[in-house]
């Protein structure tokens, strides 16, 4: 025993003086990615050669030679043959909670080119699933997307599934279902929809199968609310295959504002793949005030033992939004009533310092909006939580100006180029994002495209030069930019030494790509704290089975 107890020590000390004469033997990278274009997204948007990882973490980013003096026996480098790597990339407005809660039980349009294609998908899975089971398509599309430029119709989706039910949702004032699907949920007249929803009719009176909202988001909400739910396991399964979808996009985070069917137990799921270690995208969470007439009363209780900022850096709360009130959500002429409510709800978040976002769509009503946080900014400033709007497309510089004087910030989805470029001039905090899934596809390269293409010009007409956010505008957004709306900036959102090592490999240079193929990126390696989440391609046997 004696003799092994001596040898032990002899040979620690042996080694710990190898370590003092060799120190890279101690400090080399456990990942090194070199022969890559590495766009940094610094504050001078520096792009490099190399990376290196330690413990989840950017050691250093620089030329080949520097990370290679970086490399260990135990280093895994990795040959990126040229190609771009980016941050990964953060969603600051995605419902990314919910919609993995049913990804695995629902069918997906995202990406369908065509009606022929997007029912294909309908028609595959009434393969894989029993006579009489649901197929949902609860929104994530829209007409645009498909070259015919139209609506499914009743007739297309009993071609597609004669034995199912079928329930197709448009944004959240449109449902079309199959008579399968009418029978199921015993719909038999408009009075057994949820008001003020209306069966569709034709020219001759006759129903087209269709469900017309009435112009509210209540319909659909309360529609999908009576389909069958996914198991619990289900929601698990599917939390799980949408991260990872998300990740072969190159997303490592969304910022997740909680929203319509999404109530305190719809948690859970996203709360079981955290505690098994198993989330592969950064979540920062916002709460929504559950029930009409006692959201305050929710909220409080639910943020109770809610510091900010409690979690990990993997999930962490995140503050209020985006749904308030029912009264003020999408709800640009609330009354006096709705407003003093929401007033009271925000004034307790300031003086909590929590962060709130809120939908807000048009510039013409925000005054609405802005007057109740000057209000409240005036008894309890505001001016670093961090409050934010989603969508207001259309901002102008004077509400810029008042959110700016806030320090409030915009997440941005599809906005007008010209408000995006007075935000810049302004310097209002600015996330890319999608509000996926329901009324937006969550792909961001789609939505990068977007953002540098013509709106009004989708088959890829350039925009004036002037008006076009660049390349390095668009990115900065969707990283550091989202990154700032849950205080990350300084952990993520860009790759510098000390950062968290979340980055994507691209399949095309970002840069460099025509603009109509930027829609078309994919990620070849994703990685979040420096732990392989996505792999495909060259890089395919690197993906960690889970
Ligand atoms: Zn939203």
């Amino acid at each position: 025993m004696l003799h092994i107890t001596r040898f032990i020590r002899a040979l620690s000390l042996l080694v710990g003086a190898l370590l003092l004469a060799f120190p890279a033997w101690s400090q080399s990278a456990d990942t090194a990615l070199v022969n890559g274009k590495i766009l940094t997204v610094d504050s001078k948007f520096s792009t490099r050669e190399a990376v290196a990882i330690r413990d989840g973490k950017i050691m250093v980013v620089g030329s080949n030679v520097e990370i290679r003096k970086l490399s260990g026996p135990r280093t895994h480098v990795i040959d990126l043959q040229g190609r771009t790597v980016i941050p990964g990339l953060i969603d600051s407005h995605m419902h990314a909670i919910r919609a993995g809660q049913t990804f695995g039980s629902e069918v997906n349009w995202v990406g369908a080119t065509s009606l022929v294609e997007a029912l294909g998908r309908i028609h595959e899975a009434s393969q894989n699933k029993k006579p009489g089971a649901w197929l949902i398509v609860a929104g994530g599309w829209n007409v645009a997307q498909f070259k015919e430029k139209r609506r499914p119709t009743q007739a297309d989706l009993v071609a597609a599934a004669p034995n199912n039910p079928v329930y197709i949702q448009l944004g959240y004032d449109w449902v079309v279902m199959t008579p399968a699907g009418f029978k199921t949920l015993s719909i038999n007249s408009d009075a057994d929809l949820p008001r003020p929803g209306k069966l569709e009719r034709d020219a001759n009176g006759a129903a087209t199968g269709a469900i017309d909202g009435g112009g509210g988001n209540g319909v659909a909400i309360a529609l999908f609310d009576r389909l069958p739910h996914p198991t619990f396991d289900e929601q698990v399964q599917g939390t799980k295959n949408f991260f990872r979808e998300l990740n072969r996009l190159g997303l490592t985070g969304v910022g997740d504002p909680g929203g319509n069917n999404v109530n305190p137990e719809d948690y859970q799921p996203v709360f079981k793949v955290w505690r098994e270690g198993k989330l592969t995208l950064r979540i920062a969470y916002s709460l929504c005030g559950p029930t009409p007439g006692s959201e305050f009363e929710e909220l409080k209780s639910l943020t109770q033992m809610l510091p900010l900022g409690f979690g990990d850096e993997l999930l962490k709360f995140n503050g209020l939004g985006e749904r308030i009130t029912w009264g003020m959500n999408n709800n640009d002429k609330p009354t006096g009533e709705d407003k003093d409510k929401f007033y009271q709800i925000v004034k307790w978040a300031a003086q909590r310092g929590l962060p709130v976002t809120i939908h807000w769509p048009k510039n013409e009503t925000v005054d609405t909006l802005l007057s109740i946080y000057e209000r409240v900014n005036e008894e309890f400033p505001v001016t670093d939580l961090r409050w934010s709007v989603a969508h207001l497309t259309n901002a102008s510089p004077q509400s810029l100006q008042r959110m700016k004087a806030m320090g409030m910030g915009w997440t941005i989805q599809r906005p007008d180029a010209a408000s995006v470029e007075n935000a810049k001039e302004l310097g209002v905090m600015m996330g890319a994002g999608t509000d996926a899934h329901r009324v937006a596809s969550y792909n961001p390269f789609t939505a990068l495209a977007w953002s540098l293409l013509d709106s009004k010009n989708a088959g890829g007409v350039q925009r004036g030069a002037e008006q076009t956010p660049t390349r390095t505008d668009a990115l900065r957004a969707y990283t550091i930019g989202s990154a700032w709306f849950s205080r990350d900036e300084d952990k993520r959102g860009s790759l510098e030494p000390g950062k968290l090592a979340d980055l994507a490999v691209l399949t095309k240079d970002y840069m460099t790509v025509p603009l109509d193929q930027i829609g078309s990126i994919e990620s070849l390696l994703t990685m979040v704290g420096g732990k392989v989440v996505y792999a495909a391609g060259p890089y395919k046997s690197l993906e960690i089975p889970r």
